[in-house]
């Protein structure tokens, strides 16, 4: 179930580096906010880790991006994968919303 606060959020694609900017800008800000937590990936090394840090922070991204996100009012996941140099990629809700 969609709460307010990420029903914003929604799936879409992204047709350029902007649109993929604008999207992980986006995240940030409601990870700031502290609507959305990142979830870290189980394969994700700690130099990868450190990047995508890095990337949120300043917007400079490295060659391609798979984050996902959870909303820590409703439990929604969220996936952010794109290639940054061509900046195709989505933002898709994953549609599952369990408890966990
Ligand atoms: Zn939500």
């Amino acid at each position: 179930m969609t709460c307010e606060e990420c029903r914003e959020l929604a799936t879409h694609e992204f047709r350029s580096a902007e649109d993929l900017i604008h999207a992980v800008r986006l995240a940030a800000e409601e990870v700031d906010r502290g609507v959305l937590c990142r979830i870290a990936a189980r394969n994700l090394a700690s130099n990868e880790q450190e990047a995508l840090d890095s990337a949120l922070a300043s917007g400079a991204l490295p060659g391609s991006v798979h984050y996902r996100f959870r909303c820590v009012v409703c439990g929604d996941r969220f996936t952010l994968s794109a290639d940054t140099g061509s900046g195709l990629g989505s933002w898709a809700r994953e549609g599952e919303s369990d408890s966990s």
